[in-house]
């Protein structure tokens, strides 16, 4: 199956195959100042996603491990992409927002949930991760 999606002004397009039917809610400070808000990814591998209008995708190195993108036009949110090497490089966590039908999605975690604002909070049965919980799951495996 393939999903289309696009930012607001539609200047950045895309394309993604075998998308997994479910997102995720980040709630680390990082993914609340990229979005605006709480950042829900859909995970798709490198190799499942094409984009066009590329020369309007803007990407910011977040961290060590990771960049960000934006629409330079309409300043959407795009991606987050995981740049280190590993086992999750080149991962694209694509904006759920982007999707042009996100119907059939469900949400089924939310990570960082001790840093999630007290303003607000997502109703349903889903599992959650603290922040030490998603360190420890992306540390390297101790060395023998
Ligand atoms: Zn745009
Ligand atoms: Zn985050």
């Amino acid at each position: 199956m393939t999903h289309t999606g696009k930012c607001l002004c539609g200047a950045v397009r895309f394309e993604a195959t075998d998308l997994p039917m479910e997102t995720g809610a980040c709630h680390c400070e990082m993914c609340r100042r990229h979005s605006g808000g709480v950042y829900f990814g859909v995970q798709v591998p490198a190799d499942n996603i094409t984009y066009s209008g590329t020369e309007n995708i803007g990407t910011y190195k977040s961290s060590e491990w990771a960049e960000r993108s934006f629409c330079k036009t309409c300043g959407s949110t795009l991606y987050y992409c995981v740049t280190a090497a590993g086992p999750h490089s080149g991962t694209y966590h694509i904006a759920f927002g982007s999707l042009d039908d996100p119907s059939g999605m469900k949400m089924t975690g939310e990570i960082f949930i001790d840093l999630k604002p007290a303003a607000y909070a997502f109703k349903g049965d889903h599992n959650t991760m603290t922040e030490a919980e998603v360190m420890a799951m992306f540390a390297p495996p101790p060395e023998e």
